[in-house]
């Protein structure tokens, strides 16, 4: 059987999902993880310590562990790991995504750089130093604008500002977050730099993509039903198939397939976030990953395939039956934090997932753990799915079940 390498961080909520995907193909599976794990000398086929964040050092490292155990595919799951996986696999010959590509994709400055010289709508753009006078920068910026460390996800440190005065404050906020040893320690040199760019108003929408030799198929665009106007960005509601006209989705897919050749991505799974302003699409992430949290478990395939096994599937070559997702609309939302502090209870989960069309709810945040709000946080309180015969369906059921939920929040 062949064997796939996966790069999991130990952050990542996909672990059980990737694994239950390549038990089902009967793969060999290596997991990567960037923390060194006792079972390494027990199961040394089966486990490897690789820090992410030195791509060329996973190559080698991984290129030498392939002599002995041949590695058919290398997948990056979430953000941190996906520069990783393009190195090691350039390094034994797989395809992947060229690593310049995947570091444009990851590295927020450099996105937009390469966008904007590509002609790709996206926000106009400044790149900043932590070490500039806040005051200074906030008259020289337009408003409104949104700030934003360059290296972080799921809309970490990201916040809106309208004039100079909740510039600053972003600015400072921002730095308290580039300090913290966590973040830093991801960050290396890129925690000096904070980018400000226009905010683009009006309706988001996020797609789900596979690229494969250069051409994107889009698997799922999602309707983000709930404003994203600031001044933090949390994520909620996710429904598809989009209720957009098709000719609006026609532009959003070829603004990610135009964002996608002027990047160089070519192989795998992509997550794009795309807002419908005034003058048309902006680009606003384009990420060689799939979707994030638990939302992929909105998607099936065919008869029932997740987007884990059709992201195994393809980067292995083996046949897919289809890339069609199943007919039913589908809907998650990412449960808000209502607030900061310690989770002490949770009720109304039973009924929650007594509402028609809800198939799942799941808290993910353990009871007694530290619920830390966006823009400083980076856990999820937990994920609702419903499947309906339409999206309105899907989202009401959201909705419904969401309100049956309490969560009892220690300050
Ligand atoms: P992350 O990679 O952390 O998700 P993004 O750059 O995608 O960071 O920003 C997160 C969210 O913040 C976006 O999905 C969007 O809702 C909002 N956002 C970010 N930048 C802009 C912008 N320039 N204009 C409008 N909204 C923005
Ligand atoms: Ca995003």
């Amino acid at each position: 059987m062949p064997r796939v390498l996966l790069l999991l961080p130990t952050t990542t909520y996909r672990t059980p999902d990737f694994l239950e995907a390549a038990r089902s193909l009967g793969l060999e599976v290596t997991v990567a993880s960037e923390r060194a794990s006792a079972l390494e000398g027990v199961n040394p086929e089966g486990l490897l310590t690789l820090d992410p964040r030195e791509p060329a050092a996973c190559a080698r490292r991984v290129a030498d562990f392939a002599r002995r155990f041949p590695i058919a595919a290398a997948v990056g799951v979430d953000e941190e790991t996906v520069v990783a996986a393009s190195a090691i696999s350039a390094a034994l010959g797989l395809p992947a995504n060229p690593p310049g590509a995947a570091v444009a994709a990851w590295h927020k400055a450099t996105l937009r750089r390469r966008l904007s010289a590509a002609g790709v709508p996206t926000p106009a753009h400044l790149v900043f130093s932590r070490e500039e006078d806040a005051a200074r920068v906030a008259r020289r910026v337009r408003y409104p604008c949104v700030l934003k460390p360059t290296f972080l996800a799921g809309s970490r440190g990201v916040i809106r500002a309208d004039n100079p005065k909740s510039f600053v404050v972003a600015w400072e906020r921002i730095g308290r977050l580039l300090e913290d040893p966590q973040v830093a320690r991801k960050a290396g040199k890129l925690a000096r730099e904070i980018l400000v760019e226009d905010f683009v108003a009006g309706p988001e929408f996020a797609l789900e993509g596979l690229l494969r030799e250069g051409a994107l198929t889009v698997l799922a665009l999602f309707d983000k039903p709930d404003p994203l106007d600031g001044p933090f960005f949390e994520e909620t509601i996710y429904v598809t198939p989009s209720r957009m006209p098709e000719a609006e989705q026609r532009r959003i897919r070829e603004v990610v397939a135009a964002g996608a050749r002027a990047l160089g991505l070519v192989e795998g799974p992509v997550h794009a976030e795309v807002r419908l302003g005034a003058s048309g699409p902006s680009l606003i992430e384009l990420a060689a990953r799939s979707i994030g949290g638990l939302c992929a478990r909105a998607l099936r395939f065919g008869t029932g395939m997740s987007l884990e096994e059709l992201i195994l599937r393809s980067a292995l070559r083996l046949p897919i039956e289809t890339l069609e997702r199943e007919r039913p609309a589908a809907g998650v939302m990412m449960i808000p934090i209502p607030k900061a502090g310690v989770l002490e209870a949770v009720a109304g989960v039973d009924s929650a997932r007594g509402v028609a069309g809800i198939v799942d709810v799941t808290i993910s945040s353990h009871l007694g753990s530290r619920l830390v709000p966006l823009p400083e946080g980076s856990r999820y309180l937990g994920f609702l799915f419903s499947r309906a015969a339409t999206p309105e369906d899907a989202e009401a059921a959201l909705r419904e079940a969401h309100a049956l939920l309490e969560f009892e929040i220690r300050e």
